[in-house]
């Protein structure tokens, strides 16, 4: 840490601080939970109108859902009412674009599975998703992916548990579901972008998700920085240098302009 900290609860402040810590850095990790869609529209999991405060996250475990053809067509029907397939990228993700094109941004590793970093244009190569993404549909036996919009299509027609048409297995939605292991190639790669970092700024997460939130610990142990934008407290709290409480819509825009002034030409 730079010694530098702050109380949350001034908003301004915090983002002068942020920019003052952040002025020279220029391998920023940014590391991103579900608060950053909730202004798209997408709930979170524990927010005070989490998911998790109207579903059992215990009756949708991998294994569940392997053996339960009834867990499989509630999780589809769920997928289709969640709207997160039509979702749009709101201010926070298009200000992570820009923070991209000025040269400043290492990385985005991000727990969501909404797919709208890329939608707001940032390249798929900068993007790493650690729980997968929801627009894909995956064969557990034949690996096959398919679009979830097909599986969604085949649902609306009237097959309410779909098979994988290469081979008949069961069709996933390619996300980490509960008590299913983590990608290895994705989380070697945020591993290692954690060791290249020198800032991470975590936005929109309790920061509680294993093994995830290893990786700003991980930055943050190898001498980044941390700012943490979020709008309730965090489990990492205690690590940052600067905390700004905050919605992502406005303080991420509001922090990637004070960057890009702070960027020479
Ligand atoms: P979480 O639900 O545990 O926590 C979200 C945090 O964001 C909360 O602390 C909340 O106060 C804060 N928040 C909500 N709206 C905000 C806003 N506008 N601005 C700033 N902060 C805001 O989320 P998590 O830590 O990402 O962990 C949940 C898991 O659920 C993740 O692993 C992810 O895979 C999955 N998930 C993904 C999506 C998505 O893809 N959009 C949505 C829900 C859950």
């Amino acid at each position: 840490m730079d010694g530098i900290s702050f109380d949350p609860g001034g908003r301004e402040e915090g983002v002068a601080a942020a920019a003052r810590l952040l002025a020279h850095k220029e391998r920023i990790l940014v590391f991103t939970g579900a608060g950053i869609s909730t202004e798209s529209g997408i709930p979170d999991f524990r927010g005070p109108d989490g998911v998790w405060t109207r579903v059992d996250p215990a009756e949708f475990t991998y294994s569940r859902f392997l053996a339960n053809p009834d867990t499989r067509r509630r999780s589809w029907q769920m997928r289709k009412e969640s709207g997160i397939l039509e979702a749009e990228p709101n201010r926070a993700h298009r200000a992570l674009v820009t923070l991209w094109e000025i040269g400043r941004m290492l990385a985005v590793v991000t727990q969501n599975i909404d797919g709208l970093h890329q939608k707001a244009g940032l390249p798929a190569r900068v993007v790493v998703e650690l729980h997968g993404n929801a627009h894909q549909a995956v064969c557990v036996a034949c690996r096959a992916k398919v679009p979830t919009g097909e599986v969604l299509d085949r649902v609306a027609a009237g097959e309410d548990d779909p098979d994988c048409t290469a081979c008949g297995g069961i069709l996933k939605p390619d996300v980490v579901l509960f008590e299913e292991a983590m990608p290895i190639l994705e989380t070697d790669r945020a591993m290692h972008l954690a060791y290249e970092a020198d800032a991470v700024i975590s936005i929109g997460s309790t920061l509680g998700v294993f093994p995830a939130a290893f990786v700003p610990i991980r930055a943050i142990e190898t001498g980044a920085s941390f700012v943490i934008v979020n709008m309730g407290p965090t489990e990492l709290d205690d690590l940052a240098d600067v905390l700004i409480a905050g919605p992502a819509g406005e303080v991420v825009p509001d922090l990637v302009a004070a960057l890009t002034r702070s960027t020479p030409r």
